[in-house]
């Protein structure tokens, strides 16, 4: 992993870098003790959101000589990178789709990462026949979420762990999780929520507030179907602007994926924005209607019907530049939404935060 550049990328040699891997669900209580600035003269560092903004972001960090903890509040890492297992062995990448890689950081990061197997080139056969995309498409081996995974060893990541409260104490930081714990106190804190959600959570601090209401995201609600039998359409992927389902993907097409028949359909934003509150039952229903006519053919026997609400899914809006701080820059927000929604832009704004963290932590206000 290359390093940030500049002097927050020097490495501070009285930090020793970790070599545990410390990927668990353990809560708060039972987790290991937490090493705070009280105790090293490390600056602590919390950031919430284990997706690839704030993965990135930790990985810059803990490769720099820190020892960022991250606090994620779903079961496993990668956030909109998300890949869905079922029981019957089933998996549907049912968020992002592929990366596209064009900064020389991130084409690094995603060439480790096919070198390692960890990732491969997706050619699908698109609706007008061509097999060929303006930039490469690349997806995470066996699921899309393992992109991240390599990125996150030797990071200390609390799963199952919501933070619900954040409190300023002077120039440091109280994390309050759902349940009721508060983690020791730290000297910067990183948030890569999504905007609205960010915003909620750190509606105490109206400059930081105020801008990310300037951001906006659309939903979009993901359909994951596996049928009996092959549908003999004549394409893999399916594009639309205009219609109610933006997305028609037959999942197996990528590489490394098992046999079955499984496609992933994703409704338009306006579409999924109608339909925001139905129950996923009803989407299931409303979606597989819609679909013979998005496919171009009665489909085979459904063998598997699901699906997931993205509440904030694609940035329509972004801000505009890589992350946002707080005057005494304690405080660093980021994600996808700051400067698109893709996933390489989330990349790109966790690395700029690596970078001004590390910065900042050399003139920590007291
Ligand atoms: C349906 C869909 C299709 C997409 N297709 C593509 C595509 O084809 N190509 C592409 O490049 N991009 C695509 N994207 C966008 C891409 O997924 C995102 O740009 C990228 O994954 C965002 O990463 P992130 O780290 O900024 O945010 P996220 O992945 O959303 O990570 C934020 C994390 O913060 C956690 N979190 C939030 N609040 C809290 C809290 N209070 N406490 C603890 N944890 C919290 C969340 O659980 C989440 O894991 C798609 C997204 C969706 C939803």
């Amino acid at each position: 992993m290359p390093r940030p550049t500049g002097q927050s990328a020097t490495v501070n040699p009285t930090y020793r870098r970790s070599s545990r891997i410390i990927v668990s669900d353990a809560l708060p209580d039972e987790a290991a003790v937490i090493v705070t600035s009280e105790q090293t003269s490390q600056p602590s560092i919390a950031i919430i959101g284990a997706g690839m903004a704030g993965i990135a972001c930790a990985r810059y960090l803990l490769d720099g000589g820190f020892r960022p903890i991250v606090f994620e509040k779903s079961r496993g890492l990668g956030g909109r990178l998300a890949t869905r297992r079922t029981d019957h062995g089933l998996a549907f990448d049912h968020g992002a789709q592929y990366v596209t890689a064009r900064s020389p950081q991130f084409r690094t990061f995603v060439g480790d990462a096919i070198a390692r197997g960890a990732a491969d080139y997706w050619r699908p056969v698109q609706r007008n026949g061509a097999d060929v995309q303006s930039d490469e498409w690349i997806i995470g081996v066996p699921g899309m979420n393992s992109l991240v995974k390599p990125l996150a060893e030797g990071i200390d990541v609390r799963l199952a762990c919501q933070v619900a409260n954040i409190r300023r104490h002077g120039y440091r930081w109280w994390v309050e999780t759902v349940d009721g714990a508060v983690e020791p106190i730290f000297d910067i804190l990183v948030c890569t929520a999504p905007a609205p959600q960010a915003q909620q959570l750190l509606s105490a601090e109206p400059a930081i507030a105020d801008a990310l209401g300037a951001v906006s995201m659309a939903p979009c609600w993901a359909l994951m179907l596996s049928f009996a039998m092959a549908v003999e359409a004549p394409f893999d992927v399916r594009r639309s602007t205009s219609d109610d389902l933006a997305w028609v993907v037959r999942d197996a097409s990528k590489p490394h994926r098992s046999s079955r028949e499984t496609w992933v359909i994703h409704a338009s934003p306006d579409w999924s924005r109608r339909h925001l509150e139905l129950s996923a039952a009803d989407a299931v229903q409303r979606m597989v209607e819609l679909l013979p006519d998005a496919v171009g053919m009665p489909l085979p026997q459904i063998d598997h019907a699901s699906a997931h609400r993205w509440r904030y899914a694609l940035t329509t809006s972004p801000l505009g530049r890589a992350y946002l701080c707080s005057d005494d820059r304690t405080l660093f927000v980021g994600g996808d939404w700051a400067l698109g929604g893709r996933v390489e832009y989330a990349f790109e704004s966790g690395r700029a935060m690596a970078e001004a963290v590390a910065e900042a932590a050399l003139h920590l206000p007291r």
